[in-house]
């Protein structure tokens, strides 16, 4: 016999948490399954989370789960590698080969960042290689900061990282040529503009202080701004019938999400998305605040549901 749960959570961080304490406060049963890989994980502190501003993100997720624990839920930590439609809700497979049956699916796996191909980012992704200035740009403030274009957004995120500090270089990698009106604007403000490939960044007891070309010079940056293309889950869901779309702003494709409406419904009934799954752009105390609209949409839809049997069940009494 599987375990059976009114809500089962896929993945635990601010998106799922959230949705879960919510969940648990309206006395139901969740399982929230947490693979324990959320995205800011490389970052030293969470930014513009109201009354938590710096907590490491580590931190925050073990208070986080043990609120929910509080009110009954349980946290596992483990991976969900399959889910499947079972009369009446779904039927949840486990990477420890176990299942799980849940009236109701809460997805808040988050998304995987790919980032851009330039030997050494990676190991600098979230230290000194960012890449949301809201998350990160008061740590630089002053500071000599790279714009790393991959794609016709490279000025725009210049003339953003100009607010926090003057010291700016955009430089062109793979992105395309500013316009004549980009060039005035990026002039008009002091930023750099430097031409050629981007091969390598260069290091000093493992903080990034220089940006090297192909041609072998080495421009000195404290901190490089590089985009990422940000992914929700592929095949997860695929059996459910729920895929990831593009998400594209200004004609610019920076990933994908799984489609649905403001409060997390998707196409699937029983299903809802909160967070960086159905949403690139949440940040965490957004994240958080989708998966508690979400737990509220589920919670009333199980309401519903255990309604209409009551009335079936007095009607069938009063035929008899
Ligand atoms: C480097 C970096 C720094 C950032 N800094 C900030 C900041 O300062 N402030 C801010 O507000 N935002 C910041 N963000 C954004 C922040 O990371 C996201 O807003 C937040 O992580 C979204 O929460 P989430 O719950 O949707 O997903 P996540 O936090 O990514 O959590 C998803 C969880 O689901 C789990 N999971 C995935 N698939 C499965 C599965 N199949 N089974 C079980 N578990 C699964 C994962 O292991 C993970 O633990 C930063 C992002 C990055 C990349």
């Amino acid at each position: 016999m599987s375990e059976r749960v009114d809500v089962l959570v896929i993945g635990g961080g601010a998106a799922g948490l959230s949705g879960a304490l919510a969940l648990a406060r309206a006395r139901r049963s969740v399982l929230v399954v947490d693979g324990g890989t959320p995205r800011n994980a490389p970052a030293a502190g969470v930014h513009n989370f109201l009354t938590r501003d710096g907590t490491p993100p580590g931190e925050l997720m073990a208070l986080a789960r043990a609120e929910v624990r509080g009110y009954g839920a349980e946290v596992r930590d483990g991976w969900v590698t399959g889910a499947r439609r079972e009369d009446g809700g779904f039927a949840l497979s486990l990477a420890d080969g176990t299942t799980v049956s849940a009236r109701r699916l809460l997805v808040a796996t988050g998304a995987r960042d790919e980032l851009p191909d330039v030997p050494g980012l990676a190991q600098l992704w979230g230290t000194d290689v960012l890449h949301c200035p809201y998350c990160h740009g008061w740590e630089v403030q002053d500071q000599p900061v790279g714009i790393l274009s991959t794609n016709p957004m490279g000025t725009h995120a210049a003339l953003l990282w100009r607010q926090w500090t003057a010291d700016v270089t955009l430089f062109v990698h793979t992105g395309p040529e500013p316009t004549a009106e980009q060039e005035e604007q990026l002039a008009a403000r002091g930023i750099e503009v430097v031409r050629g490939e981007v091969v390598g960044l260069e290091t000093a007891d493992g903080r990034l202080t220089g940006v090297r070309l192909a041609g072998g010079a080495v421009v000195p940056r404290r901190a490089l701004v590089a985009g990422s293309q940000v992914r929700a889950p592929g095949e997860l869901l695929a059996d459910l019938g729920l895929e990831p779309v593009e998400f594209a702003m200004n004609g610019t494709v920076f990933g994908s999400v799984l489609p649905a409406s403001a409060d997390g419904a998707t196409s699937v009934p029983g299903v809802w998305v909160a967070g960086n799954a159905g949403d690139v752009r949440a940040q965490v105390v957004v994240a958080a605040a989708q998966g508690l609209a979400a737990a509220g949409q589920i919670n009333m839809d199980l309401v519903l549901e255990e309604t209409r049997a009551a009335v079936a069940a007095r009607t069938a009494v009063g035929a008899a």
